[in-house]
């Protein structure tokens, strides 16, 4: 079986085939480590591979995890899961970005704890692109209205959207879905709305990061292909 630091480097490279296939920069792509289920001890092999940024799905278990790691200082913890308002707090205090919110509501709320505490937390906006019940994330139509009202809050900084397509067992059907969230985010970058940068797109999985990056993503959200199975 291969080992993380080995994993790592093969996911290093296939970000660097193809960010170099598509003419992009790979140095402007960032790998997010997923780390959920993911043992302390292992993470740390992760960490000293130079991995900077890991992603957490859930608050209560990145409440038990992160404080376990806080000796490395330069990581940096997003949330991709869904937040439930009564975890925002808790959210603003663990996480250094909130990939997933999927609604005003949790926008304004992560906004006034950020506000208590003097933050302004960096956010993404999860897009549920596929129409899908079982996922979170604002539907398509919804999303323009959404994100010029959260624009408005002053504690949380709108940096882009996410996306979790259904999945699809062929990574190349997954395509459409990823160029779909680019033309997203350009079509809002061309609102000029104030506060609002979309300069980054969380697209793409252990096996469909390389066409997100194709199609544009600056943030690939990678557990399996690091970690392996989670059981
Ligand atoms: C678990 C998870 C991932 C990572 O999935 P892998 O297929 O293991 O790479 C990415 N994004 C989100 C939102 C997740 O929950």
């Amino acid at each position: 079986m291969a080992t993380i630091r080995e994993n790592v480097e093969r996911v290093r490279r296939e970000i660097r085939e193809a960010a170099g296939r598509s003419g992009r920069d790979w140095t402007a792509i960032k790998m997010v480590a997923v780390t959920k289920t993911v043992a302390a001890e292992r993470i740390v092999e992760a960490i000293e591979t130079g991995l900077t940024v890991l992603g957490e799905n859930r608050v209560q278990e990145a409440q038990e995890k992160i404080p376990r790691l806080s000796s490395y200082r330069d990581i940096r913890w997003h949330l991709i899961g869904h937040l439930q308002t009564n975890k925002a707090q808790k959210a603003v205090q663990l996480f250094h970005m909130i990939q997933s919110v999927d609604g005003l509501k949790i926008a304004e709320k992560i906004g006034r704890h950020a506000a208590e505490s003097g933050q302004v937390m960096p956010v993404l906006v999860e897009v549920n692109l596929g129409k899908e019940q079982t996922k979170h994330g604002v539907p398509e139509e919804e999303l323009m209205d959404m994100v010029r009202q959260a624009s408005g809050l002053r504690n949380i900084k709108i940096k882009g959207l996410m996306a979790l397509p259904p999945y699809c067992p062929n990574p190349e059907d997954a395509r459409p879905f990823f160029k779909r969230l680019r033309e997203l985010a350009h079509a809002i970058r061309h609102m000029e709305i104030p506060d609002v940068e979309m300069t980054e797109l969380s697209m793409g999985m252990s096996h469909d990061f390389t066409v997100a990056i194709e199609e544009g993503a600056t943030m690939v959200r990678i557990g399996t292909a690091i970690f392996g199975e989670r059981t």
